[in-house]
């Protein structure tokens, strides 16, 4: 597990408040950031569910 994009320092707690990532490289950096932004962004729904995913490319 991995809690800091070693690129930009950028820690995932940051990136939760802010709602900004860091760099490019946080993604894959940040195990559950991916998940944790998706969950911010859809409140309580779940992914995949419905046909709302234009603007999913983050
Ligand atoms: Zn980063």
């Amino acid at each position: 597990m991995n809690n800091i994009c070693s690129h930009c320092k950028t820690s995932y707690e940051d990136i939760f408040e802010s709602g900004f990532v860091g760099c490019e490289h946080c993604y894959q950096e940040i195990d559950n950031l991916r998940l944790a932004l998706n969950s911010m962004y859809q409140g309580k729904k779940h992914i995949g569910r419905g046909t709302r995913r234009k603007n999913a490319q983050l």
